[in-house]
């Protein structure tokens, strides 16, 4: 038997680098015949700044996707460009790696690199489910569903307001048809001493009971209801908290303490059988490990473009449903993530949902030329890639200032 050797061992090259050169990986024959010449991104001033972002390739296709928004992500892609040009675009769990290692130095375990990487890595999904002629989600396996349930993340003029809060959960559930919502529960009550110490006083806990009955009951049997907390409470608070709201059966508490103490967390979602989600902070399949094999979280909430892309949020709901647990997907993105979101969502066994958290805006679904969400549901494409197509005239009239637009083709 031949043993094609697939790397050199002599070659030069300062780190383990799993570049096609070094690897010895080809791109010879039919639809492996196709290089990355170029990565170009434009910022889209939607409820958060968009980072979108296009791979172009020597095949005439050009592959969508979208960066977790924040700062600096324009530049770290750019910084990344040479690391892709001239790699093929179908190698997408090695690009992924590859970026990862020749980033380390820039901290690419977490945080912005990671994100701009899984900007990429949407995109590269795009590119081979266009070049192969299969929706995204064949891709990483096939599918559960045909449409995949999304919730809207609410939001009123008056949010400390129980009444008011209910009174939009009525709006969502009945005029824009959703079957699923979600509150900030983190809303100043009036009744805090101090903002720094985390400790939540009795009258605080009591407004953020009121809260949740109102929404809860006003929406009753028409709707799931979550209540996000962006990592505020000490953890005897989000433990009294979580306590408190047992009697309301709510879809799930959301963050109620900060993301890095893991053995923490641990303890608040074992004490209380409120479902406890963590997720959207905590990045790639090693950041969410201990969360799942400690069972320290009852619903696990991956961002896709933000933690690390398609494959690992797929790794990540591959790991959750070993210890039987669902997935909720966080997202706060345009539609080209959103549809990933989707795909991923639509390819794995235990997605509950996807967020939208942009119904405020008024132009969201603009961006793209196809529907995306319809009474409270997404329809999994079958187009081939993401199977969404960007309007160009959509995206200059939404640009951040001083953003030039990306190339068409
Ligand atoms: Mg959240």
């Amino acid at each position: 038997m031949n043993y094609r050797r697939l790397s050199d061992p002599n070659a030069e090259y300062t780190m383990r680098d799993l570049s096609a050169e070094t690897m010895g990986v080809t791109n010879s024959r039919g639809p492996r015949d196709v290089e990355i010449t170029d990565v170009q991104t434009t910022i889209v001033e939607g409820n958060y700044p968009w980072t979108l972002v296009r791979v172009y390739t020597d095949a005439g296709v050009v592959g969508n996707g979208e960066s977790y928004w924040g700062a600096g992500e324009p530049e770290i892609i750019e910084r990344m460009a040479p690391f892709i040009k001239g790699e093929n675009p179908l190698d997408i769990d090695r690009i992924y790696e590859h970026l990862v290692q020749k980033m380390s130095g820039e901290g690419s375990i977490s945080g912005k690199v990671i994100s701009a990487i899984s900007g990429i890595e949407l995109a590269l999904h795009d590119i081979a489910g266009k070049l192969l002629d299969v929706p995204a989600y064949q891709l990483l396996g096939g599918k559960y569903r045909d449409e995949m349930r999304i919730y809207c993340d609410c939001h009123t003029e008056d949010e400390a307001n129980p009444d008011a809060c209910a009174d939009e959960a009525e709006r969502v559930v009945e005029e824009l048809g959703y079957d699923a919502l979600k509150f900030d529960l983190d809303v100043p009550s009036g009744f805090e001493k101090d903002r720094a110490n985390r400790h939540l006083r009795k009258p605080e806990i009591d407004h953020k009971v009121e809260i949740v009955e109102k929404v809860t009951e006003r929406v009753g049997d028409r709707a799931d209801a979550a209540f996000d907390c962006h990592w505020s409470f000490s953890a005897g608070s989000a433990h009294r908290l979580a306590r408190a709201l047992e009697p309301y059966d709510v879809w799930w508490l959301e963050d109620p303490i900060p993301p890095e103490n893991h053995d923490v967390q641990r303890e608040v979602t074992r004490s209380t059988a409120t479902p406890i989600t963590v997720g959207e902070n905590v990045y790639r399949t090693h950041g969410q490990r201990r969360l799942l094999e400690e069972q320290a979280v009852d619903i696990i909430a991956p961002d896709v473009p933000k933690i690390g892309g398609m494959r690992q949020t797929r790794k990540i709901a591959d790991l959750a449903d070993l210890y039987y647990v669902p997935v909720a997907m966080h997202n706060v993105s345009s539609p080209i993530a959103t549809m990933a979101s989707v795909h991923v969502g639509a390819a794995i066994p235990n997605s509950l949902a996807v967020e939208y958290h942009s119904y405020e805006l008024g132009w969201w679904e603009d961006l793209v030329e196809e529907p995306i969400i319809e009474d409270g549901y997404a329809e999994v494409p079958e187009r081939p890639g993401l199977g969404v197509t960007l309007d160009f005239d959509a995206v200059e009239e939404h640009m951040a200032e001083g953003e030039t637009l990306f190339d068409e083709a």
